[in-house]
């Protein structure tokens, strides 16, 4: 398994790693509980991926798509020469979920694996939930992302700077939102100078905590069912 990371600014209150802590913590947490029995190799967290949404942000460190695909196909290959069949990505940062759904297919042709895409917690602007004060919008450095790591690391949030960042005018529309049916390119400035994108002030570590819980039990879950999956040939 392949945690997958992010090094991005994440608004003024969260720290740029903060994608890579989730995904990391989830992960271990989740082999910690189920990985001997089902014979999860944990792979080292892959820190630097596609941020190019937070490109205008001093501090984030980021690969190209093509880069990045260029990385995934690469651990696909090396997995490919031991006796693991499977590749599950968690990953942890919302922008790299459609390269790795691409990358899914090329691994799956080029080396043969089964391949996985997994989340600490579905993204909202993937179908994943976001509370509703966020009008389904909190999408980077929100409520429950922010309450994540009031949990997991309160020492690196500073909630004295956190402030709501919910782009109203989009909450509006039926089709063209986070989350709705139409999709549309987007930076991460282009909702505001600070680059987060929800609503942080409402956080909190007991949040936090029930979501870390969630999602550990949930990836605990789909691991079994990874395990246990096969791709039926067709007659
Ligand atoms: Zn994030």
């Amino acid at each position: 398994m392949q945690p997958l990371g992010a090094v991005e600014q994440h608004g003024p209150h969260l720290p740029f790693n903060t994608d890579l802590l989730i995904a990391e913590r989830v992960a271990t947490a989740a082999v910690e509980r189920v990985g001997g029995e089902l014979e999860v190799w944990l792979l080292p967290p892959l820190a630097y991926t596609k941020s190019n949404e937070h490109a205008w942000s001093s501090g984030t460190i980021w690969l190209s798509a093509t880069t990045l695909l260029a990385v995934l196909d690469d651990i696909g290959r090396c997995v490919a020469m031991t006796p693991a069949r499977k590749l599950v990505f968690m990953n942890g940062h919302g922008g790299n979920s459609a390269l790795v759904g691409v990358a899914n297919r090329e691994i799956r042709l080029h080396h043969g694996l089964m391949t996985f895409l997994a989340h600490p917690g579905v993204p909202p602007d993937q179908g994943g939930h976001s509370p509703a004060a966020e009008l389904g919008m909190g999408i980077h450095g929100g409520t429950e992302e922010t309450s994540l790591m009031l949990h997991l690391a309160p020492e690196l949030v500073d909630m004295s700077v956190a402030t709501r960042n919910v782009p109203e005018s989009l909450g509006a529309n039926r089709y063209v939102r986070f989350g709705g049916t139409v999709g549309f390119g987007w930076l991460s400035d282009d909702f505001g100078p600070e680059g987060h994108i929800g609503d942080p002030t409402t956080a909190t570590a007991e949040l936090g905590a029930t979501l870390f819980d969630a999602a550990v039990e949930a990836f605990c879950g789909a691991l079994g069912e990874i395990a246990r999956f096969d791709l039926p040939i067709a007659p």
